[in-house]
């Protein structure tokens, strides 16, 4: 049996840790995850694992990400599990700490995003991103990482810490890799088990429809309206549809008309789950 994945607990063994190798003139890459871990997180620390001499994953349920009434208290957590898959893909050291050592009484600072996190989820999803813009920019502190590894599947996370990165001046570069699915298409989420069987067939639906807007603007289709209601309407039947939206992929900005690369993303409710998904393609 391989020896158990270790696990650092506090900002400062993590931070030696690093500094540590690094000193020893060896690269890291650093994967922060929500743990309930599956085959898209783990994608990110494959990659890692090849573009790196050393690979982090973090494991936090980060609180101030989630708005009241989320799901923040029954968010799945199974480090147990979490700690063998991580092992399996080769990570080096998981960082694993406790919230009381990230948000210490009186804690206050942030960071803000104001315009990338104002579209898409950051209407419905009051204080996301400055929660994840704070928590990031907080743990590549503690890592000090040369690579951060962050999926598309969460997009507008992705240029939220792009832009983050560069304004911060923060000294990582960015890799954003391709979202892993499922066979019928659904990307894959810690959310899909809130999924019944019924449900789970449904929700392969969602993909289905974006690229399906995806085509109609492959085929010359300018109107960003006009995609849109071709996606709900791919999407009736589904769920319930939080937004459907279609913008420039750089930016997150409503053009008048599509030029260059555009996201299509949806969010939907299919049952209990909220479901996220988005395409990008060139129009
Ligand atoms: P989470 O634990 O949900 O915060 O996800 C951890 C990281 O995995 C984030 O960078 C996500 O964007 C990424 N991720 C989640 N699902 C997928 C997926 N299906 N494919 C690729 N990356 C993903």
């Amino acid at each position: 049996m391989p020896a158990a994945l270790p696990i650092l607990r506090s900002a400062k063994q993590m931070l030696d840790w690093s500094r540590r190798e690094r000193a020893a003139g060896r690269s890291i890459g650093f994967v922060p995850t929500m743990g309930a871990l599956h085959r898209g997180p783990l994608s990110l620390v494959q990659r890692a694992r090849r573009e790196n001499d050393r690979v982090v994953a973090s494991i936090f349920v980060n609180p101030i990400q989630f708005a009241p009434g989320e799901d923040f208290e029954s968010y799945p957590r199974d480090l147990a599990a979490d700690r063998a898959v991580l092992r399996a893909s080769r990570c080096d050291v998981a960082f694993v700490p406790a919230r009381a050592s990230l948000f210490p009484h009186g804690f206050q600072t942030v960071v803000t995003v104001p315009g990338l996190s104002a579209p898409l989820c950051g209407r419905f999803r009051p204080g996301h991103f400055e929660g994840v813009a704070t928590i990031v920019a907080k743990l590549l502190h503690i890592v000090e990482p040369d690579r951060l590894y962050l999926g598309q599947k969460d997009y507008q996370q992705s240029l939220v810490i792009s832009r983050m990165i560069r304004d911060l001046d923060l000294p990582v570069r960015l890799v954003t890799a391709p979202t892993v699915r499922e066979e019928d298409g659904l990307a894959m989420s810690s959310r899909n088990r809130y999924l019944s069987p019924e449900d789970r067939r449904r929700a392969a639906g969602i993909q289905r429809a974006l690229q399906a807007g995806a085509r109609a603007v492959r085929r010359g289709l300018t109107s960003p309206a006009r995609v849109r209601a071709l996606v709900r309407a791919a999407l009736k039947g589904i769920g319930r549809v939080q937004y459907v939206e279609v913008l420039d992929a750089r930016d997150l900005t409503a053009p008048r008309r599509l030029q260059g690369p555009t996201v299509l993303a949806a969010a939907v409710f299919v049952g209990r789950a909220r479901l996220i998904d988005n395409v990008v393609v060139k129009a």
